[in-house]
């Protein structure tokens, strides 16, 4: 059986391009990705989103239940994942 490589579920680089990879659920995310997104929360807050009636796919709450949420193509992370995930990468 072929092992596919663990990839980012925002960006697609595999584990071996990234220091850090924290998985969820289906979903994983990098410590890049992780750093980028924690920025952007930072700085913007949730304003835009591309579509209503998503949900985080770490912690599976809805746009509603969470203060941010940012898409990335099919999948979501919510600020307060974020903010975990950001302590676990340091
Ligand atoms: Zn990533
Ligand atoms: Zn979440």
């Amino acid at each position: 059986m072929l092992l596919e490589p663990v990839r980012c579920s925002f960006c697609a680089r595999t584990e071996d391009e990234v220091n850090q990879m924290i998985p969820g659920p289906d979903v994983r995310i990098c410590d890049e990705c992780v750093r980028a997104y924690s920025r952007l929360v930072s700085g913007r807050g949730a304003s835009s989103l591309p579509k209503l009636g998503l949900q985080c796919s770490f912690c599976s709450k809805s746009q509603r239940q969470v203060s941010s949420l940012l898409a990335e193509s099919d999948v979501c992370i919510c600020g307060d994942c974020l903010a975990l995930c950001l302590q676990l990468v340091g």
